[in-house]
């Protein structure tokens, strides 16, 4: 740590901004895509026409990005991460809509997190493992709080870069980062089990239940207990406010991903930390 110069965390920043407009693109496209196979595969079940086969073709590359409004091509100029916002004051070029300001919000995210990668991991292989754990839980971040969906490719993706990390120990031993990932599937499916015994309601989705076990694959044990406890208190302090301001309905359903998201970048920068205040306070 604090091996790096100034340079190298202002490469690590525009890095960063590039990689968050790529983010960009998962999180807008990523759940229409999911959405069109569902159709195809429950049309196929129901030995129906595929509706989707006269669509054009969509995926992460193709076609390129439209303006929602008018629908005009978005050009290079106007695709420049951060500053084409900044320039453009977040309106279209063409018809002046308004631009998400989720676009500058994951770009400047994503540029602030690889620079402090770098801050902390330096040039190492941990840093480029690291990088992954915060690009897949930003995008995870922003489709669950939009869709209430967190999708297998990255959830599990997730894991399996945990597992892989781990293989000589980067973020935990790795016999600790296989029962981390069990225990953490194992918490929540007992715990979504146990509440629908007790009041009949799905306290949440299959999606949280892997992306606890992916926090434990990076970050073993401990880490399922503290990202956990983490998620928990963050949940419920945003919901017990959004409930008082009225900006919640009493049953609403609030997503429990972005909150796990959180939880495992603040393992992945003070893991150390939180675990030497942990058991220093239980010690002493
Ligand atoms: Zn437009």
């Amino acid at each position: 740590m604090g091996s790096a110069t100034i340079d190298m965390l202002i490469a690590a920043g525009l890095l960063g901004a590039v990689l968050g407009s790529f983010y960009n693109v998962v999180i807008a496209r990523l759940p229409a895509m999911l959405a069109r196979d569902w159709q195809q595969q429950a049309e196929q079940l129901l030995e129906l026409p595929d509706s989707t086969a006269a669509e054009p073709r969509f995926n992460l590359v193709v076609p390129r990005s439209r303006c929602p409004h008018c629908q005009s091509a978005v050009a290079a100029r106007d695709n420049i991460p951060l500053l084409s916002f900044a320039l453009l004051r977040g309106r279209c070029r063409h018809c002046r809509g308004a631009i998400s300001w989720r676009y500058p919000a994951v770009e400047l995210a994503s540029a602030a997190l690889a620079a402090a990668v770098v801050w902390q991991f330096g040039l190492t292989g941990n840093a480029l493992f690291a990088l992954g754990l915060v690009g897949i839980s930003l995008i995870l971040l922003a489709i669950d709080a939009e869709h209430q969906l967190l999708p297998d490719a990255l959830t599990l993706g997730l894991l399996w870069l945990g597992l892989i990390a781990n293989l000589d120990g980067r973020f935990a031993a790795s016999g600790d980062a296989i029962v981390g990932a069990v225990a953490g599937y194992g918490a929540l499916w007992l715990l979504f089990w146990a509440v629908k015994w007790l009041t009949g309601r799905d306290a949440m989705g299959y999606g949280d239940f892997k992306y606890l076990a992916a926090i434990g694959a990076w970050f073993g044990l401990e880490g399922v207990l503290v990202g956990l406890l983490i998620a928990a208190t963050l949940g419920s302090l945003v919901g017990i406010g959004g409930r008082l301001c009225g900006a919640l309905g009493r049953y609403q359903e609030v997503a429990f991903g972005p909150y796990l998201a959180i939880a495992a970048v603040i393992l992945l920068f003070f893991q150390p930390l939180l675990s030497s205040w942990l058991w220093g306070g239980l010690g002493g």
